[in-house]
């Protein structure tokens, strides 16, 4: 699936910790980025990825957010009207 993460300093195989998380605040649209975080399981070093494989462009809106979260801006515009989704 994705290609293999090394640790700078002992070349261990990072451990992804967690993919396409939101960094910035929600309400910051313009200025969020997703990143993936991987950890060294031996200096427990993190590395940070822009994650882009994660991103979806939401079929109502056209808005780029994770597959993992709901779409911000239709959150924002349709408040809790989420029933027919
Ligand atoms: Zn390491
Ligand atoms: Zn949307």
């Amino acid at each position: 699936m994705t290609e293999k993460k090394l640790c700078p300093l002992c070349h261990k195989e990072l451990k992804l910790r967690e993919s396409a998380y939101p960094m910035g605040s929600a309400f910051l649209k313009a200025d969020r980025v997703h990143v993936d975080i991987y950890v060294c399981p031996e200096c427990h070093r993190v590395d940070l990825y822009e994650a882009k494989s994660d991103m979806v462009t939401c079929p109502k809106c056209g808005s780029l957010h994770s597959a993992k979260e709901a779409c911000a801006i239709c959150a924002l515009n349709g408040g809790l009207d989420e029933a027919n989704n």
